[in-house]
């Protein structure tokens, strides 16, 4: 086919759209301004107010927040599988402030304190410029599902906690989150996090330091450990792989004090489950023995307490699975190149796929995201605008 049968769309329109949905506040647990202009677009379209809600992820998450995942459920013009199109629509708090201004092919935040919050209100705008588009030229379309989750960046929470039954069992998703427009990511690591309390024993450092067992000693003995014998950072042992990193060291109160608490925070990543689980014993191993191998004079030692939970399972799609085969096609007929990958971080799509939907992430124009030089590549963004209205509209 020509790209000529391609739909297309007003352009201008969406790089307005995304500027104006950066330029809202709405760090994770705030997100209610984004719902309310998501809202307000879509009635204004025709969607009649009883096929959009809100869940209430937000009551289940930690960080409670102001609003649930804004769900839309839209039956089909043309029959098919009912697809589902995501974003979220938090932004960390970095972005926070930011005023968006066009500058070249780019669109940065005027304000130099602040990231920009294309990740991930671009994703959020291209899944709006879809369906906005697909009401105003009365586009063909199948079932679809539109899905803005809250509380991504603290821990992929409104997808975790999402109302699977308000989802309308879809069968093809697409989530989009990151910045190459041509790339789907097809797999994700898992990720769990750690919480090590290390207790020696309190003394006075200048008086009777042998009396005590200073926790710091504890934990860089147990550090070095993990350093040494290949558990710390990257990971390679034989065909397994994966990564660790010691985060968060907090702990003392004062010099003269022999350490008697640090608390340490600590992820632990790999693509395989039970490679993980060993990556995590290893990091306990280490911080046991380094408890016991420092004592003081009276032969006492300190102690460790251990806490890890998953914090998402890892998943990889077979690249002959219909979503995947659709989401390159979508991209081939954007003109652009597809790139199939495999992502080290964690995604909405992790949980999305651990609830049974199938998921695919595609990129949507961000750039340099989480930093103050954030910026969304405006070329890249329309594509993905392109990618989406394809989706959507099931021209592939
Ligand atoms: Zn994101």
């Amino acid at each position: 086919m020509s790209e000529f049968d391609n739909p297309t769309f007003d352009e201008a329109e969406a790089v307005e759209r995304v500027t104006e949905m950066m330029a809202i506040p709405g760090k994770s647990g705030e997100e209610a301004k984004v719902v309310e202009y998501i809202t307000k677009r879509l009635r204004k379209a025709g969607v009649p107010a009883k096929s959009i809600t809100t869940d209430n992820a937000n009551k289940k998450s930690h960080r409670k927040g102001d609003t649930g995942n804004l769900i839309v459920k839209l039956p089909g013009t043309v029959k098919g599988p009912r697809r589902l199109m995501m974003a979220h629509i938090d932004t960390v708090p970095l972005c926070v402030g930011c005023e968006p201004v066009r500058d070249g092919d780019y669109i940065r935040s005027a304000n130099p304190e602040t990231a920009l919050g294309g990740d991930d209100r671009a994703g959020a705008s291209v899944v709006l410029t879809s369906i906005l588009e697909v009401l105003k030229q009365k586009l063909p379309h199948p079932p679809l599902t539109l899905l803005w989750g809250v509380q991504e960046e603290i821990g992929l929470c409104g997808a975790r906690y999402v109302a699977k039954s308000k989802l309308g069992n879809p069968k093809l998703c697409f989530n989009w989150d990151g910045g190459n427009p041509g790339s789907a990511t097809i797999g994700a690591t898992g990720d769990y996090a750690i919480e090590v309390d290390v207790y020696g024993i309190a003394s006075h450092a200048g008086a009777h330091p042998e009396a005590g067992v200073s926790a710091v000693g504890i934990a860089a003995r147990a550090i070095e450990d993990l350093q040494q014998n290949g558990w710390h950072g990257k990971i390679e042992k034989g065909r397994n792989t994966g990564t660790s990193n010691v985060g968060v060291v907090e702990g003392g109160s004062a010099t003269n004090v022999v350490t008697p608490h640090v608390k340490l925070l600590v992820e632990a990543r790999s693509h395989d489950a039970r490679f993980r689980s060993k990556i995590v014993d290893e990091i306990r191993k280490a911080f046991e023995r380094a408890a016991k191998s420092l004592k003081n004079d009276a032969g006492k030692a300190g102690r460790i307490e251990f806490h890890a939970d998953l914090k998402y399972e890892a998943f990889a799609l077979k690249r002959t699975e219909p979503v995947v085969k659709i989401a390159e096609q979508a991209i081939q007929r954007s003109g652009l190149e597809p790139v199939l990958g495999i992502t080290n971080g964690g995604l909405d799509a992790n949980w999305m796929v651990a609830h049974g939907f199938p998921t695919v992430t595609l990129g949507c124009g961000q750039e340099h995201i989480h930093t103050v030089d954030e910026r969304l590549n405006v070329t890249d963004y329309l594509d993905a605008c392109r990618v989406g209205l394809l989706i959507a509209t099931a021209t592939v």
